[in-house]
């Protein structure tokens, strides 16, 4: 006589949709202590469907991480997102 067992599998995914035309910047975040991928404050406005004011905002009460390249001041896309993970456009 076969018995029947019951399994239980959870799966967790991660799910990340970015702008395709957002460009990427890996960069060491501080405030992750990780190398983090990192956008514009225009771009990263544009994730978020919001204003870049939002975005300075959220960067200056230090919720969301700032990184700093030669070419630009950018904003940490992981923080970014956990911070604006309810926020749908
Ligand atoms: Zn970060």
């Amino acid at each position: 006589m076969k018995r029947l067992k019951k399994m239980f599998i959870a799966v967790e995914e991660q799910i990340r949709i970015v702008c395709p035309h957002s460009k990427l910047y890996a960069t060491w975040c501080r405030g992750c202590r990780a190398e983090t991928e990192m956008v514009t404050f225009a771009e990263a406005a544009d994730i978020i469907c919001t204003d870049v004011d939002k975005v300075v905002e959220q960067t200056a009460g230090g919720a969301v991480h700032l990184g700093v390249r030669r070419e630009a001041l950018l904003v940490c896309l992981k923080s970014l997102l956990q911070i604006n993970q309810a926020r749908s456009c």
